[in-house]
């Protein structure tokens, strides 16, 4: 085939997480609340300049986001989706023969960005109990490895590293390699004992950040994360990016949204609280669950994972299934939990 690069071929597709009408849409860990009013009466007032491009710095959200963590403005890359700061980073840091590494299962898009960019994908198998195996990986460090995603909490198993796993992690990967702590899912984490991701950014040359607005802020349509790195490592997401990649109204969207950060925290604590009430249910059901630090939770299904992910369906809600791991649900509102937890406790009886 011409016009295409050997590689092409041969990717994956990204799934995203299918719906169907009238269904309960659990399958994409999004927030279940429309963006705040405040950020859509803000996007709402600047509408009339966006016949105009966007800053492509995107200077005020880059500072905004500096002051609200503490860092500074030339340590904040922001892209389209952290997805698309994940791939940056990747691109900027890895080519070909050299190595990427990540736990697994964790997020889907790891291994594709990689290829994409013509390294190499090495995914290290999570511990039996679905977290991270830091001491696997450090033993899979070549001298070809470039980068390390490390995914807390992860997804889809929401498991968090601790504060002193990264420590002792950090502490033996070798400075050279760029690790990058995908946080997404961190305003949802409320485990004391989890490593901080900014903290470590503070310590370590070698540690960059990933955070994303689609989460816990509720803007996943608009497009928009960042990452917080040390200041060459910044520029060169800057070389590599795509100019005006980050639209306007994503700018404009996000900066209301950090000047709302305390109805915010209504929304996260609502998540968290509904996140327990599921989590009891279904193992007041009989159901054996995790603990999740992210707003979605996981079923390890194994073998009974398409058939149990075939009676959510038909009972009107669409889950995330890896086919032969398990079930991946997102925290949605407490009727949709609701939904969620009937539909699983009837479905996991037909598999007994
Ligand atoms: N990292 C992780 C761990 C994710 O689960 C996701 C989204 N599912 C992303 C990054 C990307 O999110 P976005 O591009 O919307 O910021």
């Amino acid at each position: 085939m011409v016009y295409q690069r050997e590689v092409v071929a041969s990717l994956p597709a990204y799934v995203q997480g299918k719906s169907i009408p009238n269904a309960v849409k659990l399958s994409s860990n999004e927030n279940p609340y429309p963006p705040l009013a405040s950020v859509l009466e803000t996007v709402r007032e600047q509408a009339g300049s966006f016949n105009l491009y966007p800053d492509m710095s995107a200077r005020d959200l880059v500072e905004r986001i500096a002051r609200h963590l503490d860092v500074r403005p030339e340590e904040v890359a922001v892209g389209a989706g952290s997805v698309e700061v994940a791939a940056q980073l990747i691109h900027a840091c890895a080519g070909e023969g050299d190595e990427v590494m990540f736990a697994w299962r964790s997020f889907e898009a790891y291994p594709i960005l990689v290829r994409v960019a013509g390294a190499t994908p090495v995914p290290v198998p999570l511990t039996t109990d679905d977290r991270h195996d830091l001491d696997a990986m450090l033993a899979a460090i070549t001298e070809r490895t470039r980068l390390i995603l490390v995914c807390t909490p992860n997804n889809p198993t929401g498991a968090v590293v601790t504060r002193d796993e990264m420590q002792s992690f950090l502490d033996r990967v070798p400075s050279d390699i760029l690790v990058v702590i995908d946080e997404a899912y961190t305003h949802f984490d409320d485990d004391p004992d989890s490593a901080s991701g900014l903290e470590f950014f503070r310590n370590y040359d070698n540690v960059a950040v990933l955070h994303t607005f689609s989460k816990a802020y509720g803007l996943a349509g608009l497009r928009v994360g960042y990452a917080v790195a040390h200041e060459e490592v910044a520029a060169n997401l800057r070389r590599v990016a795509v100019p005006f990649g980050v639209s306007a109204l994503a700018q404009t969207a996000a900066i209301a949204s950090l000047d709302a950060e305390e109805e915010l925290q209504d929304r996260i604590d609502l998540i968290r609280e509904e996140r327990s009430r599921v989590l009891a249910a279904l193992r007041e059901g009989g159901l054996e669950v995790f603990d999740s630090r992210g707003n979605f939770i996981w079923l390890r299904t194994g073998a009974n994972t398409v058939a149990i992910d075939e009676a959510l369906r038909e009972r009107g809600i669409v889950a995330r299934a890896f086919p032969g791991d398990g079930i991946r649900v997102t925290i949605g509102t407490p009727e949709m939990n609701d939904g969620f937890i009937a539909a699983i406790l009837s479905a996991a009886r037909l598999n007994e």
